[in-house]
């Protein structure tokens, strides 16, 4: 995928800017307090053609590279807006494109494409192996021309949203597997079929609005034209996605530290105490330089990473450093625009407060922060695995 021209990108922030502008403040702070779901964002975003941008035109998306989402998220989260509720319906597809049959992807992608098929859970996170993908127990059992699945998944998000959901799970028993990593597959399940057939879905209500769930699998009967690529190969299918997914939700950080930044330079300028404006004032003028030159810093790894991964080069390192430090970025960004607002920083009506608590997760989610750093010990500086 060639890298797209300055003024494509500066075309496309534009528009997304002014798709967000229709969501303000108070459009959030509603389904904050109702725990809902952002349905009329998330479809004006499928009709203006944004989740589509990795959907190859030929399945009919846009076919535009990952710089593009980036810039597509980060936008949609420095406007104060939040993509966590449909960000996967970018690039979950992406495991169907690399590695699903001519088949599926004739049958699945342009729906997709269009919005009118959901797929935006993923099912891989399961309450006793964690962090540990290798050791979840949910197990697929072949039985004629169909799979049966038993297991749980937690922090299955979006789950009632989403009419398709990629699910891990093991078809070969561990101890029978050749290689550490085989054994797992990947199956699209069609949660509309197999609602009350198999499927039990509970929300997780948690410090953020964020649709996530729990997934009970139960005697889940799915085709085996359902199996994406080889039996077995699953684990390797998921490991390919994450450099795509932790450069998009780097973005999405670096959105949010803009958006704070932006936040507190404004009130840092307008709020007088003692006569002057505070922003006048080196011990509040510091933190926001600082989380300025770290987010911008951030920023350069985000855009290298999407860069190599475009021009089709290893972007493994750059892609968890952008997400390590994207994190990092929004977190202090948060945690310096609620000390600039002093007291007003806690009102939910300044938004500051809902904005620090979605941005919270990333330090924890998709991957944690400290998988990141054993990452690079092992990867990168050659130290010896940990785990
Ligand atoms: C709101 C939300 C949405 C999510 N959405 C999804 C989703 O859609 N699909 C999905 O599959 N998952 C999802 N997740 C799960 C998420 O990916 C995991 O929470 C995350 O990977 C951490 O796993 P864990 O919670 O099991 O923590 P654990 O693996 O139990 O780890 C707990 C803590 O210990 C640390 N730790 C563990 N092992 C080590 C080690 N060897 N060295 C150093 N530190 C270690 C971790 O860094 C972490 O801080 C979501 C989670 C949340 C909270």
């Amino acid at each position: 995928m060639e890298a797209p021209a300055p003024d494509e990108l500066a075309t496309i922030r534009e528009s997304v800017r002014a798709l967000c502008a229709r969501y303000p403040g108070e459009y959030w702070r509603q389904l904050d307090r109702e725990r809902a779901y952002p349905a009329e964002f998330v479809q004006a975003l499928t009709e203006a053609g944004f989740l589509a941008a990795l959907v190859p035109e030929d399945y009919g998306g846009s076919g535009l590279g990952l710089s593009a989402a980036a810039a597509i998220l980060e936008e949609v989260h420095a406007a104060g807006c939040n993509g966590a509720a449909c960000h996967a319906q970018m690039y979950i597809m992406g495991t169907i494109l690399r590695h699903g049959s001519d088949e599926q992807k004739a049958r699945f992608l342009p729906g997709i494409a269009s919005g009118a098929l959901r797929l935006q859970a993923f099912g891989v996170t399961e309450p006793t192996s964690g962090t540990d993908t290798l050791s979840l127990r949910t197990v697929a059992v072949r039985e004629g021309d169909h799979y049966v699945v038993n297991g749980q998944k937690i922090w299955t998000s979006r789950a009632e949203h989403s009419d398709l959901m990629l699910l891990l799970a093991r078809t070969t028993p561990r101890a029978q597997a050749k290689r550490r990593t085989d054994g797992l597959s990947v199956f699209l399940v069609d949660m509309r079929l197999a609602e009350g057939t198999g499927i039990k879905i509970n929300p997780i209500r948690t410090m953020m609005n964020h649709a996530t769930t729990e997934v009970f699998l139960d005697d889940l009967r799915v085709p085996v034209e359902n199996l994406v690529g080889e039996e077995g190969k699953g684990f390797r299918y998921i490991l390919s996605g994450m450099n795509a997914e932790r450069i998009l939700i780097a973005a999405e950080c670096i959105g949010d530290a803009k958006w704070f930044i932006a936040r507190a330079t404004a009130y840092a300028r307008e709020r007088a105490v003692f006569g002057r404006p505070i922003g006048q004032n080196q011990g509040v003028q510091f933190p926001i330089a600082r989380a300025y030159a770290q987010m911008r810093a951030a920023e350069l790894m985000v855009r290298e990473a999407a860069r190599r991964y475009e021009a089709g080069e290893d972007c493994g390192a750059e892609a968890n450093m952008a997400k390590l430090l994207a994190a990092d970025a929004s977190w202090a960004a948060a945690d310096m625009c609620v000390q600039t607002h002093g007291g007003f920083g806690f009102a939910e009506d300044f938004d500051i407060e809902r904005k620090f608590r979605e941005t919270r997760l990333y330090q924890v989610a998709p991957i944690s922060t400290n998988l990141i750093l054993s990452y690079l010990a092992e990867h990168v500086l050659e130290l010896p695995r940990s785990y």
